[in-house]
């Protein structure tokens, strides 16, 4: 390390010529505090001026037949909305000193018509035609609001411009768009070479990347695309190359810690357990079931997830593998994330065993519950039964963390729904046992992508089938106006067995008003559309065991509707339970909707899925498909509900949603990544970047393996960064 260029680097900002105390101030506010800090400060976006036209040579480029991006820079003469029939479009007039342009847009008018104002000027972007008035015409275009002067020094450059982000802290020191491009011009040329470059020099060549101050340089002020986009990906890698990192020591570490439990599986166990099941597992269960016993089998710790959409069938794979550990002198223990779903599993649990007894071990199976809210009694002596060895089973939620609670000799451990915990969590779970096996569970389908990266450490499972005799479930949506056709169409279908959910969306205000919202709900429809039939209701102000109480009601068909202002909880298993509406279906996220919907279709009849929204929200939106993929930012804000629920009435699949769910969301919020303990990605974009990933994993499992403990003088760098910067995500995998 030269640490004269470090002090360089490290000078305040105040060094750069046209920064004074006031913009060092703003630039203090936003985090940017050194010289190195505003190298890093990247641009959000990059306009391409290097086919910047004037209109009429557009024009002939395009009668020649170029179909290529431009920028046209223009002033808005006029906007107009028109009506086509019942479509409604923006048209905005433009023009340059050799001619007129227009652009236009069909959707996201109301938002597009406020931002173009007459006499303004735009650099507008995109691939125009010519339409059939003769007039070169963008559809949804790209565009930048530039004041005068840019609009005459941009032209002349013909250059890629970065856009930065500019914050109101910056704003207010007096520093916009086109001076931070000045400012961050002057230090990237004056400071930029006394950065040292942070990846090894052999990664770099091995895996064709650019080295950091070339790709400094050219992310800020590409001297081409092709420069431009080896900048990116190198930033892409470098950040994928380090979570990798991660994921191998975190990998590295618990394969070769103490080897864990090798256990025996009997033939019979298996084949006895599968002949009292009421039913035949899938396929797919089958593969997955053989997956978990090689791994009991292998002395070396079982990590895997089991990834299977809801109602796939999981947990009775959970149970199988329980059973095995058991058979083999071991307890194993099931955490939920809600009490009512661990108060269920028990159930479900006791009434196999029962069935079951015999076949397995000569004693008889014992099942522990612990949860929290529980008698101080009960609880004691179920923590004595589990510290003594008389727990075979233990299901629980949270309160499983507890200090107090000691297993005698724990084997394996299953987290259902693992999106709820952290890593910390399955950690501490972990440590109550001597390495036992550990199975994830996922109702919540990751994409491929997301099982390589931020769960790279374990061993991936799916169950890509769900029981045959399952018919798809039907979505649909509709306005708040067809409400009482919904319900009269709920108590006729009462005569032919049909349950119904009906769900409202959470109140969040208070509690309070929760409470009062979902009694007024109750209360109103009980008396009016629904009082020939029994209606129960469930909502967040219930401990869970009148909650439990409400659902074992609804399981004994008391009840043919529940309302619930709660979201019901995840996993409950009500299979008469076929119809469910969701009413104000807008406000809820789409992995939310999913769940939902996954409460029903379980048993063999019909199953139906009514999101019911505002009446004019609901007719666009069935008429009206939305392509994700031609979609701008801008536009995926503003249509982000619209796309949810059409991607509910479109879709079953829980990959496809969850795909979706993750375009929508955005890279830099991804589900779980949170939780995974793992920092958040600036650059790289999980979806997407899969050969990029594939490259930064395989070199960076590579390296874990050639040189776990960073021993080689060229990797001293890595292990520099990952302490430097990485601290935090290493708490889970810890550098010798
Ligand atoms: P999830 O994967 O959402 O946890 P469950 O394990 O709760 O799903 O299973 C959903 C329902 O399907 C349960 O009622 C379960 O008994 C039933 N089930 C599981 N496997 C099969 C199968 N192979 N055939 C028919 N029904 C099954
Ligand atoms: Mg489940």
């Amino acid at each position: 390390m030269n640490s004269e260029k470090e002090k360089i680097l490290n000078q305040p900002v105040q060094f750069i010529k046209s920064v004074g105390p006031k913009r060092a101030e703003s630039f203090g506010k936003i985090g940017i505090n050194t010289i190195r800090d505003l190298l890093f400060y990247f641009p959000s976006r990059h306009l391409d001026r290097t086919t910047t036209l004037n209109v009429s040579k557009a024009y002939d480029f395009l009668i020649d037949g170029f179909n290529g991006e431009i920028t046209i820079v223009g002033k808005v003469v006029e906007k107009k909305k028109l009506n086509f029939g019942r479509k409604e479009l923006l048209k905005v007039q433009m023009r340059d000193a050799t001619g007129f342009f227009e652009c236009v847009w069909f959707q996201g008018i109301k938002y597009f018509y406020n931002v173009f104002n007459a006499g303004e000027i735009f650099a507008v972007s995109g691939k125009p035609v010519i339409s059939k008035y003769k007039a070169l015409q963008f559809t949804h275009p790209d565009f930048d609001r530039i004041t005068e002067d840019e609009s005459n020094s941009l032209l002349n450059t013909g250059k890629i411009i970065p856009f930065y982000r500019i914050p109101k802290e910056l704003r207010v020191g007096n520093i916009g768009d086109f001076s931070l491009r000045k400012i961050i011009n002057t230090t990237v040329e004056n400071y930029a070479d006394n950065l040292d470059e942070t990846l090894p020099e052999e990664l770099l060549k091995e895996n064709n990347i650019a080295g950091l101050v070339d790709s400094i340089k050219n992310f800020h002020f590409p001297e081409s695309k092709e420069k431009l986009n080896t900048a990116i990906q190198r930033f892409k890698f470098e950040e994928l190359f380090y979570l990798e990192l991660l994921v191998a020591l975190r990998k590295f570490n618990y394969k070769t810690k103490l080897s864990g439990n090798s256990m025996r599986v009997k033939t019979n166990l298996i084949s006895s357990f599968l002949k009292i099941l009421p039913f035949k597992l899938t396929e797919a269960q089958l593969r997955v079931l053989s997956e978990i016993r090689k791994d009991m089998e292998s002395q070396l710790p079982m990590n895997r997830l089991l990834q299977g959409d809801v109602g796939s069938g999981k947990t009775i794979v959970a149970l199988i593998a329980m059973l095995i550990a058991v058979d083999n002198g071991f307890q194993a223990v099931l955490m939920a994330p809600t009490e009512i779903l661990a108060d269920q599993h028990a159930k479900n649990i006791s009434i196999l065993l029962k069935n079951l007894s015999g076949i397995c071990k000569e004693k008889e199976i014992k099942l522990s519950l612990l949860i929290g809210g529980q008698k101080k009694s009960v609880k004691e002596k179920n923590l004595e039964d589990i510290e003594f060895n008389e727990a075979d089973i233990v299901v629980g939620t949270h309160a499983l963390f507890e200090e107090k609670v000691k297993f005698k000799n724990l084997g394996l451990v299953i987290v259902d729904e693992q999106h709820r915990f952290g890593v910390e969590q399955r950690g501490k779970l972990q440590n109550k046992g001597i390495m036992p096996d550990v199975l994830v569970m996922s109702a919540t389908p990751i994409p491929r992508t997301l099982t390589m990266t931020v769960y790279g450490d374990l061993d991936v499972s799916i169950i890509n089938e769900m029981p045959k005799e399952r018919k798809p479930i039907k979505t649909i949506m509709r306005g708040e106006n067809s409400l009482p056709d919904i319900y009269k169409y709920i108590v006729d279908k009462v005569k032919e067995g049909y349950q119904s959910f009906i769900v409202y969306p959470l109140v969040e205000e208070s509690e309070k008003l929760e409470l009062k919202a979902a009694e007024t709900y109750y209360k109103k429809l009980s008396e009016t559309f629904l009082k020939e039939i029994n209606v129960g209701l469930l909502h967040g102000r219930m401990s869970w065991q009148e909650k439990e109480e409400v659902m074992l009601m609804f399981l004994a068909k008391k009840y043919d509707a529940l309302i619930a202002t709660t979201v019901i909880e995840v996993g409950i298993d009500i299979p008469d339970a076929n119809i469910i509406v969701i009413n104000d279906a807008q406000r809820f996220g789409l992995s939310q909707l999913h769940q939902l919907r996954g409460r029903i279709g379980r048993g063999t009849k019909q199953g139906y899925c009514i999101l019911v929204t505002k009446e004019e929200f609901a007719a666009s939106s069935n008429k009206y498909k939305l392509n994700l993929d031609y979609l701008s930012p801008v536009q995926l804000e503003k249509y982000r509900s619209t796309v949810r629920l059409q991607a509910m009435v479109n879709f079953l699949d829980g990959f496809k949603i969850a795909e979706i769910d993750l375009k929508l969301r955005g890279p830099g919020n991804i589900f779980g990544t949170e939780q995974s303990g793992f920092p958040e990605l600036k650059h790289a974009d999980l979806i997407n970047d899969t050969q990029l990933i594939i490259r930064a994993k395989t070199a960076a499992f590579a390296l874990i393996e050639n040189d776990p403990h960073f021993q080689e003088e060229n990797h001293y760098i890595i292990k520099k960064n990952l302490l430097e910067h990485y601290s935090h995500s290493l708490n889970y995998a810890k550098i010798a």
